[in-house]
């Protein structure tokens, strides 16, 4: 069986420059965490507060951590202190919650907005009329504790590898058309956060910068939060 070191250097070596790969570590144990910082990964993301929060207080200190995991208003207050990168920004609401627990730590959370892409109805995200509302709103320009890098999206869960390109494709427009109309200035506004383990090489040749990849580096999860 490969160890994880074996998977990570297997998909590191196929990364371009400029896309960087995040370890999904969600409901492995902190060794299999340690075992791929050992390798040398740096990125891990998690999609619930409370379990990143307790994985966070025992791993070393220069893990940059990810949010990837629909995100509830009141679990924001666990991972505001020390989050690097919460992908999954779907309301204003939200985005008010993570400014303002930011603001009691004196930090600026960076964000991404999540899109809805696939054509399966239960995946979160905003559509590009509710992202046009929630950029032009005067409450978002009046936050002062959080930066939007960029745009997140997930694909159909399917084999249909046309229909996943179409969809990554998507996203990639849509992150050049929210480039153009609000951030055309921000040079931090380059992140598209797309592909998985079945198809982050899709994901790459449609553009991502980030992917987030999980049971290809960690083996298959034994149940599913989700
Ligand atoms: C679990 C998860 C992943 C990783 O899934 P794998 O198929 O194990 O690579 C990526 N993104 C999100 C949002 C997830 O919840």
């Amino acid at each position: 069986m490969l160890s994880i070191r074996d998977n990570l250097e297997q998909i590191r070596a196929a990364l371009p420059a400029g896309v960087r790969l995040i370890a999904v570590s969600k409901t492995k144990p902190v060794g299999d965490l340690q075992q791929a910082y050992d390798a040398g990964q740096r990125l891990f993301g998690e999609n619930h507060a409370l379990e990143m929060r307790d994985k966070h207080a025992v791993l070393p200190s220069d893990i940059e951590w990810h949010f990837i995991g629909h995100l509830q208003r009141n679990k924001v207050k666990y991972i505001a202190p020390y989050v690097s990168l919460i992908h999954s920004i779907d309301s204003l609401l939200l985005l008010q919650e993570v400014d303002k627990e930011a603001a009691k730590h004196s930090r600026v959370i960076d964000c991404l907005l999540q899109f809805h892409i696939a054509s399966e109805e239960t995946k979160f995200g905003l559509d590009m009329q509710e992202a046009d509302a929630l950029l032009q709103s005067e409450v978002y320009k009046s936050l002062q504790h959080v930066h939007i890098v960029g745009v997140m999206g997930m694909a159909t869960n399917t084999e249909d590898t046309q229909l996943i390109r179409s969809e990554f494709i998507r996203l990639h427009d849509i992150f050049t058309q929210l480039k153009q109309r609000y951030f055309a200035d921000d040079t931090a506004f380059r992140e598209i956060s797309m592909g998985m383990s079945h198809d982050y090489p899709v994901a790459i040749e449609a553009g991502a910068t980030l992917i987030r990849v999980g049971s290809a580096i960690f083996g298959a999860r034994q149940y599913n939060l989700n």
